[in-house]
């Protein structure tokens, strides 16, 4: 593993340190955002190499962030990954059809978490 570089999106506290601890455990480098605003300032700044990207969050939702950084170069090749409690079939229909490369379910499965990031890292971009 190289150290990739993960921007987590995420307004509650509880699940985004979850998820940051984890990552880093795992060696990876992460980066943290609570607002969708932030979350893209910062993947603007940084370039991460994935986004992992609450879909709820409390000044845009997920789906206009993801097209806000798919519509700015630097950002459009980033590997966007929706994490979300929107568990429906329906629902990740949605998310997926918007163009996320991926969705995990929130409560993120802890043992299984570390993988899927690596394998959604691996990948890239979906068709990209
Ligand atoms: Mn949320």
């Amino acid at each position: 593993m190289g150290g990739e570089l993960i921007l987590i999106v995420e307004d509650n506290p509880k699940n985004l340190k979850l998820v940051r601890d984890i990552l880093q455990f795992k060696g990876y480098r992460t980066l943290e955002a609570c607002t969708a605003a932030d979350g893209i300032a910062q993947a603007l700044a940084e370039l991460p190499d994935l986004v992992l990207m609450d879909v709820q969050l409390p000044d845009l939702n997920g789906i206009e962030a993801l097209a806000r950084l798919r519509a700015e170069p630097r950002t459009a090749a980033i590997p966007l990954v929706a994490v979300t409690a929107l568990a429906m079939p329906a629902d990740r229909e949605r998310i997926l059809a918007a163009g996320f490369d991926g969705y995990l379910v929130k409560p993120i499965a802890v043992r299984e978490f570390p993988e899927q990031v690596r394998q959604y890292c691996e990948r890239g971009r979906q068709g990209a």
